[in-house]
């Protein structure tokens, strides 16, 4: 008898079932959210799966020249010029291109090269590292995992706990304060 009132009650769509707590994480309310949070990103000009992609045309709108020219032209600012060279705030630095979050203050610290520097990225995977053999040197690029944006290069002859040395250029970078 209960069962029957079980499944009248169902049928009517007077109780949820499996109960909210229940639910798998890939429930039907939340697809649709992901899939409209992936059509909002894709009017944006980015890809399903994060990447941001521009035309050189488009960057150009967005940027200044010096960050176009730093961030997507492998450029570099002159040392002790980029305005978060000696910049002590507490907060997020992240991509100028694609608002991709790349370091946190708590990683920065003074290099004396001119050049904001920090020992390790905020998270895994935010920046990518590329072979730069540019100018007869032999050095790892790094740059912006979601856009593609030149940042800097890694060192590694940086302080501990990484030993790693991240030489970014400020123009590549926008700063969050921390709230
Ligand atoms: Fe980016």
């Amino acid at each position: 008898m209960h069962n029957r009132y079980l499944s009248l009650a169902l049928f009517l769509g007077l109780t949820a079932w499996p109960p909210a707590c229940d639910r798998g994480q890939a429930g039907p309310e939340e697809e649709a959210v992901s899939s409209e949070s992936e059509s909002v990103t894709l009017r944006r000009g980015e890809s399903i799966s994060g990447k941001v992609v521009k035309t050189d045309e488009e960057w150009r709108k967005i940027l200044t020249p010096e960050q176009y020219r730093i961030a997507r032209k492998a450029g570099t600012e002159p040392a002790f010029s980029g305005k978060y060279d000696e910049f002590d705030q507490k907060g997020t630095f992240v991509c100028v291109c694609c608002g991709n979050e790349l370091f946190s203050s708590a990683a920065k610290f003074h290099s004396g090269t001119g050049w904001p520097s920090f020992w390790e990225p905020i998270g895994k995977g935010r920046v990518g590292e590329k072979e730069d053999r540019q100018f007869g040197m032999r050095r790892t690029e790094v740059l912006c995992s979601r856009c593609d944006a030149h940042l800097g290069h890694v060192f590694n002859d940086g302080p501990p706990p990484t030993g790693m040395r991240f030489c970014i250029n400020s123009a590549a970078l926008d700063f969050q304060p921390a709230k």
